[in-house]
């Protein structure tokens, strides 16, 4: 201590005894008249109070004439007797006990029954015997300061409550100077991260490693907002789970600060929120796959009228050329153009569903032990192929040709993923799907399935690669090599059937595509074999062609007359009435696009039946009409031809129609 300040101690004592009041019962009277602490004088033969002051009075809420000459007990606890040990320890009755000076936190009671903290001060008072004969007795009121505490106790309790039934994973960081010097890891990181605190504890860096790279920047940047107290905002980023996998997280910080609004640490929730971002992923995904598919769908169609006139010519070109002829060549080089065109178009149309179809209800086993064969050639003798087909597999509806580009597709893929060989493993099953995996999956209704798989054990790919690979001409092949419209068609395929496809991948292990398709309760229908002619056709039947599109329809009419039909044209559906009243004898068949100004096809054919009861009718078309087709489904009994269409295919058609 500084010897100054020594020396002014030593002074104000001296003072302070100088200036004691001459008057001990002024003294006294000043001291128990302090308006905060009560204050009273207890008989130690009865209990009985003989002295308060107003602070007791105000306390019990109690009028002077109402307390003198009654037990304390009475007063202050609202008993019949004094208060003993054990069920009570009171700092008078131990006075009495000991003769010594006692304390101790008691409750009191005041008129109303109302519940009062006080901390209580006792000492006795000798007669000249030395026996005591009375028991001071001094009173600090600490309710308020009680109910304070245990408030806080309680929303602790509630926090320590709330913290325990909480799954998501809460951290504590230390904060000082605005540096942090110690982070504490609650119970919840081993379900969120996998990791223990035990583990976080022996690794400072571990979390921060833990972030997914890309996202590390954006969490560093948060802890420092979180470090000054300012823009502190929840983050959702990335981090690697010690299993390896990428989930998703919620990070909301909560800053708390000094009087000095210095932070002094922060406590940050960390929830888990990859399921939501997955269906987040999976519905965005779904709507651009929608957008992508409506416009394909659109170029594929006026495409497919250009390519019917350019295929078309050719074949009528190359009957008129002499084998010999030097022009053959190149008009064959055309056609061969023409063809690879119109495949374009074709999966371009099955992406966007808006392909035909012919659903049958079929057994996959078959139709996968069907084309065995082809797809053994397909990838090749480096390449094992294996199946694991489920007996008693149940059935399911497709168009069997689209589910061979399926396996076709898919087969070509695993075969250019696997250059060096490796193996193919087909695989088919019931299963049924319920609602905790529907929950998970956009798009998917519980129920039951058939699934297809097909996994090979080729380079796989990354997850920017896996996001991309159903959008159309999205290849990772080199420029002619790939087209990057396989499994735009496969995905439009499955979806036009009802079913879901999902892929299973990572760099260096292989590739696992999983396709469901609802199953069905019906019999097997009989699968025609496909024929394949290079026969031209020959007829003399009257044919009606009606085609808005005049390049088209002169090809059409062209093909036809070269196959030695009778052919009547028309440009659109009044223009075919008339002819067809003008005619009087019989028309054997109209073949007429669907969609076209003022009548469509089918309005045309209902009102010509009346006419010309005889008439057969084959539609054309490009696209999926809704006046030919539901769903994607044609209607029943309905003839199709889709554009575009070659010679042969057009003639064989054609007759097949008329000999209905
Ligand atoms: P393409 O085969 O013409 O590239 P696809 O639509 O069939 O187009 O496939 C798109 C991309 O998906 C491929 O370029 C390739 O990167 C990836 N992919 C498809 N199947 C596999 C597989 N089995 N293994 C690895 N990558 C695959
Ligand atoms: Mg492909």
């Amino acid at each position: 201590m500084h010897p100054n300040t020594e020396q002014n101690i030593l002074t104000a004592q001296a003072k302070a005894v100088d200036e004691q009041p001459k008057n001990t019962k002024e003294f006294i009277e000043t001291l128990i008249h302090n308006p905060n602490d009560s204050f009273s004088v207890i008989d130690a033969k009865n209990f009985k109070i003989i002295l308060v002051n107003r602070a007791f009075l105000n306390a019990h809420n109690v009028e002077e004439r109402e307390v003198i000459g009654r037990p304390c007990y009475e007063i202050s606890h609202h008993r019949s007797r004094p208060c003993e040990p054990p069920e009570h320890t009171c700092p008078l009755s131990e006075t009495l006990r000991t003769g010594d000076p006692s304390s101790a936190v008691h409750i009191h009671y005041d008129k109303e029954g109302r519940k009062k903290y006080f901390e209580i001060k006792t000492s006795p008072i000798r007669d000249e015997k030395g026996e005591i004969h009375q028991v001071i007795h001094i009173s600090h009121d600490i309710t308020e300061y009680k109910k304070a505490v245990e408030a806080l106790r309680e929303s602790e309790d509630r926090y320590k409550r709330l913290i325990s039934s909480v799954t998501d994973y809460i951290y504590t960081v230390t904060v000082q100077d605005g540096r942090p010097v110690a982070t504490s890891h609650g119970p919840g990181c081993v379900a969120v991260t996998g990791y223990t605190s035990e583990e976080y504890g022996a690794d400072p860096f571990l979390w921060y490693r833990m972030v997914y790279e890309e996202d590390r920047q954006a969490v560093l940047k948060q802890a420092e907002h979180a470090l000054t107290g300012t823009n502190v905002t929840p983050l959702e980023h990335r981090i690697i789970h010690k299993d390896g996998t990428i989930r998703w997280v919620r990070n909301t910080p909560v800053v708390r600060k000094n009087e000095k609004e210095e932070v002094i640490s922060y406590d940050g929730l960390i929830s888990d929120i990859t399921e939501r971002k997955q269906l987040e992923t999976h519905f965005l995904q779904a709507q651009k796959m929608e957008t992508v598919g409506r416009l394909a769908g659109g170029v594929a169609h006026d495409f497919n009228n250009h390519l019917t006139v350019i295929t078309g010519h050719c074949d009528l070109a190359l009957l008129e050329l002499h084998e010999k002829d030097p022009f053959r060549s190149h008009m064959e080089e055309i056609k061969r153009a023409a063809d690879r065109a119109a495949n374009l178009t074709r999966q371009l149309l099955a992406f966007s569903r808006r392909q035909v179809i012919q659903p049958k209800v079929i057994n996959l086993n078959n139709l996968i032990l069907n084309i065995d064969k082809m797809l053994r050639r397909i990838i090749g003798e480096d390449i094992e192929l294996l199946t694991l087909l489920k007996t008693d597999l149940e059935s399911v509806e497709v168009d069997p040709g689209q589910f061979e580009q399926i396996l076709v597709n898919l087969a070509v893929n695993a075969r250019d993923a696997m250059p060096k060989g490796g193996k193919l493993l087909i695989e088919t099953a019931n299963v049924e799907l319920d609602e905790v995996y529907a929950r998970s999956h956009v798009s998917v209704t519980p129920g039951r399935y058939v699934m297809f798989s097909m996994s090979d054990t080729g380079m796989g790919m990354t997850a920017e690669v896996r996001e991309q690979i159903f959008e159309p001409f999205f290849t990772t092949k080199e420029k002619g090599k790939g087209t990057g419209l396989g499994l735009s068609m496969v995905y439009g395929i499955v979806k036009q059937s009802k079913g879901n496809i999902w892929v299973y991948s990572e760099p260096g292990k292989g590739t696992a595509f999983k396709i469901y398709l609802p199953w069905v309760d019906m019999p097997l229908e009989e699968v025609k074999e496909k024929r394949i002619e290079k026969e031209l056709h020959r007829g003399s039947e009257t044919v009606l062609v009606v085609e808005d599109q005049e390049e088209v329809r002169r090809v059409a009419v062209e093909i036809l007359r070269r196959q030695g039909y009778n052919v009547l044209e028309a440009s659109q559906g009044d223009e075919a009435l008339l002819i067809c009243e003008q005619h009087e004898r019989p028309i054997h068949l109209m073949v007429t696009d669907v969609v076209m100004p003022r009548m469509s096809g089918p309005e045309l054919a209902g009102r010509l039946a009346l006419l010309h009861p005889e008439m057969k009718v084959l539609y054309m078309s490009g696209y999926t009409e809704n006046a030919i087709v539901h769903h994607g489904v044609l209607d029943e009994g309905v003839n199709y031809i889709q554009k575009p269409f070659e010679m042969h295919g057009l003639g064989r058609m054609v007759q097949e129609v008329l000999n209905k």
